[in-house]
């Protein structure tokens, strides 16, 4: 009786202690500032709705979805490049949950202003000035068609890129025409801006400007390289 019961305890031990050793690789991070931080810039319906139902309903389906399948376990970075060979419900909500993971970092109640330092030179030196790096990046937000998002990237050599994906694509996966890593992403779909701005995609991307967090983004330009 006592060895059964010992038996038991250890199992049950054993098994908190794989729970505790296995950090879980995919997790939905609490946004980090209040749904009325980013106001007038982003209205609080829409960060609230975007946040807690969209990004929230990616994140489950995207865990739903890689039950079971060699991907449980893996982290995004590791899904996103080899996403080819996977069902479209993990591209789409791997995707969702990466893209929206970056785009709230990448905004803050205290952005704005003029990126700095080692960053703020690659993009002049990409784009000619941040003003014109600026202007490239509304054209590709706003030619996106239908849905999608528009990105900055640092690509394999250290240079930087603009592009722009469709649905709920990025930089990273391999179906992309240009890969890199995306280092600052506009959330393009009209559930990021119709509540407030409706049809006026443009005038939400110049608002976007009032909110970047640059030192979150030169840290990630950092890390590419
Ligand atoms: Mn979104």
């Amino acid at each position: 009786m006592k060895t059964a019961l010992s038996l038991i305890a250890a199992a049950m031990l054993t098994g908190l202690a794989l729970a505790n050793n296995q950090a879980p690789a995919l997790k939905f991070d609490p946004l980090p500032y209040a749904y009325n931080a980013l106001e007038p810039h982003i209205d609080a319906q829409t960060m609230e709705i975007h946040y807690s139902r969209h990004h929230r309903a990616y994140f489950n389906n995207l865990v739903k979805a890689v039950e079971g399948t060699p991907l449980a376990g893996k982290s995004l970075e590791e899904i996103m490049p080899q996403i080819s060979k996977w069902p479209d419900a993990i591209r789409n909500n791997g995707g969702g949950h990466y893209n929206h993971d970056l785009f709230w970092k990448v905004m803050s109640p205290k952005g704005g202003g003029l990126p700095k330092g080692p960053l703020a030179k690659q993009i002049d030196a990409a784009f000619g000035s941040f003003e014109k790096f600026k202007e490239l990046f509304k054209q590709a937000a706003l030619t996106r068609f239908g849905s999608g998002w528009a990105w900055l990237c640092v690509a394999d050599d250290g240079s930087l890129f603009i592009t722009s994906t469709p649905n709920q694509d990025n930089p990273l996966m391999d179906v992309v025409e240009k890969r890199g890593t995306p280092i600052l992403g506009l959330d393009v779909w009209e559930h990021a801006y119709y509540l407030k701005y409706q049809n006026l995609r443009g005038a939400y991307i110049d608002a976007f400007w009032n909110v970047v967090n640059w030192p979150e983004v030169a840290a990630r330009y950092k890390k590419a390289l």
